[in-house]
């Protein structure tokens, strides 16, 4: 099988270093195996996203010396795919419309009958407010969030799940069990109200769709690959090779984020930095 990798940017705000390290790994990995490299703009929140980001990300992507294939996907125009899996997954009896603010699941976590709230990969895990015990029988809501009824995929897929992380010339499986998913992850959001789809769908269904092979990205997804496994297998999809990268940091050792402009690759360009430059400032 050929070997396929991408570059997902949201077009919310200037690419940085962190981002050039990402497509540079990406597309040096694809390079190296004369595999594909695929671009995918990730423009689901469109109270965000930004023709002038989106064309920034083509000139600074190619400016690092990147060519990717055309056409390349944009997330905005997916919703028929993200409609068709969210009824596959509601005709499994796994989703379940949520009526929930986020003042009130803060509220029900904090109850002291609670205990400490618990985190997980979206912030406070889902209290269950809104959870039936009987799965849904009506047709599936269009204009409300859904949940994933953890406990429900569960217990509906195939244990042991997992995915292998390769890097730096190793390579090691690792294991996901149901009781972490329902502990630490809990009823994630599927759909939300505003976009009809969230990230965690809509990467994984344009993953696959792309027929994306290796995953790179950073660290910081780490947690997020769970889910993405097992709404692959509640899917019926398959598990690409994931890298999840070391994180490029500031000087004071914090994550770079979008709001870092000092570190965007279009002000570095224009301050009159070269691609060596970036590649050696960020280890590469
Ligand atoms: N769109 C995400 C971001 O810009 C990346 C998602 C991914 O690589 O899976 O952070």
């Amino acid at each position: 099988m050929t070997l396929a990798t991408r570059f997902a940017p949201s077009p919310t705000g200037p690419l940085h270093l962190g981002h050039a390290y990402s497509a540079l790994l990406a597309y040096g990995l694809a390079q190296a195996a004369n595999g594909r490299f695929l671009l995918r703009i990730e423009d689901i929140d469109l109270s965000r996203a930004r023709p002038e980001w989106e064309a920034q990300i083509y000139s600074d992507l190619a400016w690092l010396g990147i060519e990717w294939e055309l056409p390349v996907m944009r997330q905005s125009k997916r919703q028929p795919a993200y409609d068709a899996a969210l009824d596959k997954l509601w005709q499994r009896g796994v989703l379940y419309p949520c009526y929930c603010s986020r003042a009130d699941i803060a509220a029900a976590t904090a109850a002291p009958q609670e205990g400490a709230p618990m985190l997980g990969p979206d912030g406070l895990i889902y209290p269950g407010t809104c959870r039936t015990d009987h799965p849904p029988t009506t047709v599936r809501p269009r204009d409300l969030p859904l949940r994933l009824n953890m406990a429900w995929a569960c217990a509906q897929l195939d244990w042991p799940l997992g995915f292998t992380e390769e890097g730096s010339g190793t390579a090691q499986y690792v294991p996901i069990t149901a009781d972490e998913m329902q502990r630490g992850v809990g009823d994630i959001v599927l759909a939300r109200r505003d976009m009809g789809t969230s990230y965690h769908l809509s990467v994984v269904l344009d993953d696959a769709a792309q027929h994306i092979t290796h995953v790179v990205r950073g660290r910081d997804l780490l947690e997020a690959t769970a889910i993405h496994v097992v709404v692959q297998a509640l899917l019926d999809l398959p598990t690409p090779v994931y890298h999840h990268h070391r994180l490029i940091r500031d000087e004071t050792g914090k994550r770079l984020a979008k709001r870092d402009n000092a570190r965007a690759i279009a002000l570095m360009r224009s301050e009159g930095h070269s691609v060596k430059d970036i590649q050696s400032i960020i280890g590469l």
